[in-house]
């Protein structure tokens, strides 16, 4: 079949398979951190999203190899694949919104942030939020697979390390973030955000395609020849980058779930009001989000990694970060100071750095 219908669907089979592999595939279950709205219950998750990310890149792998599709099918429909998945987000992103009872913010508002908290499918085997980010994390990993063996079938005597670097480095990025689901459960999104355009267009389209924008534009070019000492300092940074947001979201886990419990060795200090505690130790002494300069580190260490310092397209990908997550971090600061008080004030004094340590 040609023209751009196949590659226009890809995203939206990708997908359904992805959910059947979810729902199909053994999973822990286990209990969250976001509470059920009417009956204050602990919401409960089947989670296996390592299990489903690696089938999938092995389901990848196998049909390259028949020779059924060619391995770089996913690049050369990259443009109505993008077309695709950006349609279907707004058609789910409509859908999810506009079938629950209006929360009288007006229908932009409820359209672009959602109206439903925590919305479940398949009886509660399927945690919206958490399949959508196993659907665009999963889609993004075969999108890189598949810019980059465009890039080695483009130039097989000379491919570019950098790339084969990118994908290492941003494979690691998403197989940790698998690895480590249950931690997510801990996070903004899950406890903060409705599911709306944001999330659902955000995961379905944004993330699996311009997460990629550094490979996107640099894989059909040649290799840079980029010197070695580049490759070393973007995998410091990355991984730099990685010890802070690993570190920190880990740190704040473990609290949430044992207060006492001592982190890498250390017990934790923290800032009470005598009923409710905040930590100030470890990550969470250095900045008040010091995970958010973590995945900035990362954005940029795999930017750097493609081996053109000097092109635009890789660094739109940590400029967008920054552009995220900086206004993310006063959203979430506001949020904390009506939720803790003066207790918050408190923390504010003792750890006076939003992002980056003596910095901002
Ligand atoms: P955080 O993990 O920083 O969560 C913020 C919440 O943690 C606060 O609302 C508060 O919630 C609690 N908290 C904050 N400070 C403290 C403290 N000192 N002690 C105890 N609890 C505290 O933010 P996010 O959920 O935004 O981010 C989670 C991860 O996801 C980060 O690593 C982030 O960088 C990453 N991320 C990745 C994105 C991507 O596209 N790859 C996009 C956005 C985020 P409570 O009410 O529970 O106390």
């Amino acid at each position: 079949m040609s023209g751009p219908l196949p590659g226009f669907f890809a995203p939206w089979v990708i997908f359904a398979a992805i959910l059947g592999l979810h729902l199909l595939l053994p999973a822990r279950r286990v209990v969250g951190y976001v509470r059920h709205e009417l009956t204050d219950e602990p919401l409960r998750y089947r989670l296996n999203g390592l299990l489903v990310f690696g089938v999938s890149v092995g389901l990848w792998f196998g049909v390259g190899l028949s020779g059924v599709m060619p391995w770089d099918w996913l690049w050369e429909h990259r443009w109505s694949g993008a077309a695709g998945a950006l349609t279907l987000g707004l058609l789910l992103s409509a859908a999810v919104v506009l079938t629950a009872p209006g929360g009288g913010g007006g229908l932009l508002r409820d359209l672009y942030l959602g109206r439903r908290f925590n919305p479940r499918l398949f009886g509660g085997r399927v945690d919206a939020k958490m399949f959508l980010y196993l659907a665009g994390g999963t889609l993004l990993e075969l999108n890189l697979l598949s810019f980059a063996s465009h890039h080695g079938l483009t130039f097989p005597a000379d491919p570019s390390p950098g790339v084969v670097l990118y994908v290492a480095l941003f494979t690691w990025f998403l197989a940790d973030y698998f690895l480590f689901e249950r931690v997510h459960l801990y996070t903004y999104d899950l406890f903060a955000e409705r599911v709306g355009f944001k999330l659902v267009w955000g995961c379905l389209f944004w993330y699996p395609y311009f997460y990629a924008v550094g490979l996107w534009s640099v894989a059909d070019l040649p290799n840079p020849h980029a010197p070695a000492w580049l490759a070393v300092l973007a995998t410091v940074i990355f991984f730099a980058g990685w010890t802070l947001a690993r570190g920190s979201n880990l740190q704040k886990f473990h609290f949430k779930r044992d207060p006492e419990r001592a982190f890498l060795g250390l017990v934790p200090r923290t800032l009470s009001d005598g009923e409710r505690r905040v930590l100030c130790s470890g990550f969470w002494g250095l900045s008040r989000h010091v995970n958010y300069l973590g995945e900035i580190l990362m954005a940029t260490g795999l930017a750097l990694a493609l081996g053109r310092p000097l092109a635009l397209g890789p660094w739109l990908y940590p400029l967008y970060y920054a552009a995220l997550l900086v206004p993310r971090e006063r959203d979430d600061d506001r949020r904390c100071a009506a939720k803790y008080g003066p207790l918050w004030e408190r923390y504010r004094e003792r750890v006076p750095w939003r992002i980056v340590p003596r910095v901002y």
